[in-house]
């Protein structure tokens, strides 16, 4: 079962990622900042992280830059309501730093839960190469 790491500060948005891919099979963690959801690495390591881009302590655009850094292969979905900089806010710039797929909030719970898939599926492929 693949693991997934969820960092937003919104406690509806938490709760309402979590049970969409916790009803989809996936096994989730959460934390309220990117300083809580360092703590969680310290024990695991997961498939998948999805993280908010602004949060108290410590801010998505950081924890993504640190966390690439440290695992290459970890897939990466950043989600953010915009922001003051752009209408597009620090979607552009999550990219920039390795997220895999950026979200404008609100989410489309539909076409979000695809994005999942399909990035934990490559890593699948990518894990047990298909002997040809
Ligand atoms: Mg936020």
């Amino acid at each position: 079962m693949a693991k997934i790491y969820v960092f937003d500060d919104e406690p509806s948005i938490l709760l309402m990622i979590k049970k969409m891919l916790e009803k989809a099979g996936y096994e989730v963690d959460i934390a309220l900042n990117g300083k809580e959801g360092m703590e969680l690495f310290k024990r695991n390591v997961p498939d998948l992280l999805i993280t908010d881009i602004i949060m108290p302590e410590k801010e998505g655009l950081e924890t993504i830059l640190e966390l690439r850094k440290s695992y290459p292969e970890l897939k990466i979905i950043a989600i953010s309501g915009g922001g003051r900089i752009s209408p597009g806010g620090y979607l552009p710039g999550a990219k920039l730093l390795g997220a895999n797929i950026v979200f404008e909030k609100p989410l489309d719970q539909k076409e979000f839960l695809q994005a999942v898939t399909l990035l934990l599926d490559e890593t699948r492929t990518k894990n047990f190469p298909r002997q040809l």
